[in-house]
């Protein structure tokens, strides 16, 4: 069965960094398409588009997290993993407060984030769990299909990983996931990043979609294990 190429958009101005993802891309299949420079790389997210993005935070032009948000506006869909040189932990929320799916610290090897893009290739494969297309959980409607939370009247976009996150805790709703499980299920045990990845999805989700985040009703923490939807 054919599927059909899948168009990495590298956003770098590393030309180092570029090479040696647009060879191990083009090696595993990919086609790669690249720039050094934020504006340019808005633009290529647009036409001709990209079915995943790979984006440095610090570009010569425009500041990576504008790039970011922008790509996200125009497409609340496609993936997008940032490249951090700051291990920061405050970088990485506001990385993917400015909508990324997901994250690589530098020096990173190219094998680790083409085993997260294959992961989220993966997930994108998979038939789904759940037959309702719009989750009920509390005052929020979340429409899985079209990738939006609505809550008050006031509609937002989920990305990729936060759509996958609250189908995994929604098929157990009720019923404690461990970390380990959403990490294995989610990104996939060979693209292992650490448990705060997890932890940072769901600060983010509480802020979308708890009427007080620091209180939650709706994704309780449970202790030593991990998280549980009470819908
Ligand atoms: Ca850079």
């Amino acid at each position: 069965m054919d599927t059909p190429t899948k168009r990495i958009l590298i956003v770098e101005d590393e030309p180092d960094i570029v090479r040696g993802l647009r060879d191990a891309l083009e090696f595993e299949g990919f086609e790669a398409i690249s720039t050094g420079e934020g504006r340019v790389g808005v633009g290529l997210a647009r036409d001709p588009g990209a079915d995943c993005v790979i984006l440095d935070l610090q570009l010569p032009d425009i500041n990576g997290y504008q790039v970011c948000e922008e790509i996200r506006a125009a497409n609340p869909l496609v993936p997008i993993i940032i490249l951090t040189a700051r291990a920061q932990e405050s970088d990485k929320i506001r990385g993917l407060d400015a909508g990324a799916d997901d994250y690589v610290t530098k020096p990173f090897s190219v094998g680790e984030l083409l085993a997260r893009i294959k992961a989220i290739f993966r997930r994108l494969q998979r038939p789904p769990a759940l037959h309702d297309e719009v989750l009920q959980i509390g005052a929020c409607e979340i429409d899985l299909k079209k990738h939006t939370l609505t809550r008050a009247r006031r509609s937002q976009p989920l990305s990729f990983y936060e759509v996958e996150l609250l189908k995994l805790l929604a098929e157990r709703a009720e019923q404690p996931v461990s970390r380990d499980e959403i990490l294995d299920k989610i990104w996939g045990l060979q693209a292992y990043p650490s448990n705060r990845t997890v932890d940072n999805f769901i600060v983010k989700l509480r802020k979308k979609m708890e009427e007080n985040h620091k209180e939650p009703r709706h994704i309780l923490t449970v202790y030593g294990l991990g998280y549980k939807l009470v819908p």
